[in-house]
């Protein structure tokens, strides 16, 4: 019992920020936009493992595309820092790590085919959800300070992650799905 209690205290007591702590919206989103570049650079790396293990070719195909679209994201983001005068150096995002982590799991838990494809897909949407909130937040920080250049590059990379969510969801209903369904009946 006290000991519940003391944890229940300890979960929700207030957060004592460092001493490096943003102190205003500005120092935010560029530590915002540091963990974003961090986890577009991370996704460089990882997809094209699984566009390695995909098995039919229009999601092979989809996710080569995304790499390619990936390494132009980089690229506006380096801009950015251009822009904002700051260094490009990421810093670890958590989030991406985990999610590619999870993309590496549902692999290997996963026989290669119409199974693995709908895990592949399964996890690369996630991917792409994170990056829709993050460029949807970044957009709007851009503008509330009022850097509509930046929020423009933001902007383009958010219509981006949009498109290729939707580009995963069709290949997702049509067929592959299906495909895996059926080898449940085999
Ligand atoms: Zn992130
Ligand atoms: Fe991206
Ligand atoms: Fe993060
Ligand atoms: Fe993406």
């Amino acid at each position: 019992m006290q000991k519940t209690n003391s944890q229940n205290e300890k979960n929700t007591r207030k957060v004592k920020a460092k001493s490096s702590a943003a102190d205003g919206l500005r120092e935010l989103f560029i530590d915002e936009l540091k963990d974003i570049v961090y986890a577009e650079r991370a996704l460089v790396k990882a997809l094209p493992k699984m566009a390695k293990n995909a098995s039919e070719p229009k999601l092979v195909s989809a996710i080569e595309e995304h790499v390619k679209v990936t390494e132009g994201q980089v690229q506006r983001l380096e801009q950015i820092f251009d822009i904002l005068g700051e260094s490009n150096r990421g810093k670890k995002c958590d989030a991406m790590e985990g999610l590619i982590k999870e993309g590496e799991s549902i692999m290997e838990e996963t026989e290669a085919g119409p199974v693995r494809d709908a895990g592949i897909i399964s996890a690369s949407q996630k991917i792409e959800h994170y990056e829709i909130a993050s460029y949807g937040t970044l957009a709007a920080f851009a503008k509330t300070l009022g850097e509509e250049e930046i929020a423009a590059l933001l902007e383009a990379t958010l219509a981006e992650e949009k498109e290729a969510d939707v580009i995963l969801t069709d290949s997702a209903y049509h067929s592959i799905n299906f495909e895996a369904a059926e080898e449940n009946d085999k």
